[in-house]
């Protein structure tokens, strides 16, 4: 199995990045964000619950995201996949543990934490202009997405060194074209 953390800010390129990725390498794309907002649409109580929090720019509870990610895990293993695509997640340091454990649990490998590096000001300018076509409320205030990426910096940068220390991360340059990108993160997809 070939499995992956994409990581970085919000506006980091991740959700772009990770459509060519899954395509390339017939991997699995489990996007917190898209799992949470599917979540809120179909109106259940989980969505409901992940709402308040989305809409300030917060992060959802640990608990919420990691029994979460957990189903979707054993639902996808059930099919018998080539590999997984984590997309914003973990976020946090308790959330990088709990993937250690259900991996270690399922006996599958953590092959590398992909890291795209974007400027604070490239970050605001690119979620503003997503705000205009995404419909995302997250991404059309500028307090909220300044509230996002102050969540980044305080909860989920520290997981970049959680993996540095296993020797699982690999800093990519985030700014530049899709291309340019996705050349990057294949040459270090390929390398292992
Ligand atoms: P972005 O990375 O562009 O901010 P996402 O779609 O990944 O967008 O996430 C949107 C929101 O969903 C986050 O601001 C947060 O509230 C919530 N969220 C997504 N993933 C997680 C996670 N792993 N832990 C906690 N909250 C999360």
């Amino acid at each position: 199995m070939l499995n992956l953390i994409l990581f970085g800010p919000p506006g980091s390129g991740k959700g772009t990045q990770s459509e060519g990725l899954i395509k390339k390498y017939q991997l699995q794309h489990l996007s917190t964000g898209d799992i949470l907002r599917s979540e809120i649409a179909n109106q259940t109580a989980l969505g409901l619950e992940a709402k308040k929090f989305m809409d300030k720019g917060i992060l959802v509870p640990d608990e919420v995201v990691i029994g979460m990610i957990g189903s979707k895990i054993d639902a996808c293993m059930a099919q018998d996949v080539a590999g997984f695509i984590f997309d914003g997640f973990p976020r946090t340091i308790p959330q990088a543990e709990a993937l250690d454990r259900l991996m270690s649990f399922k006996n599958i490998p953590l092959n590398k934490v992909l890291s795209l590096e974007v400027s604070e000001q490239e970050l605001v300018k690119r979620l503003l202009e997503r705000g205009t076509t995404s419909g995302r409320a997250d991404d059309q205030n500028e307090e909220i997405i300044r509230q996002r990426v102050v969540e980044y910096r305080i909860k989920t940068e520290p997981v970049a060194g959680f993996y540095d220390k296993q020797k699982k991360l690999v800093r990519i340059k985030g700014e530049g074209t899709v291309d340019e990108i996705f050349t990057s993160l294949c040459k270090a997809i390929d390398s292992l």
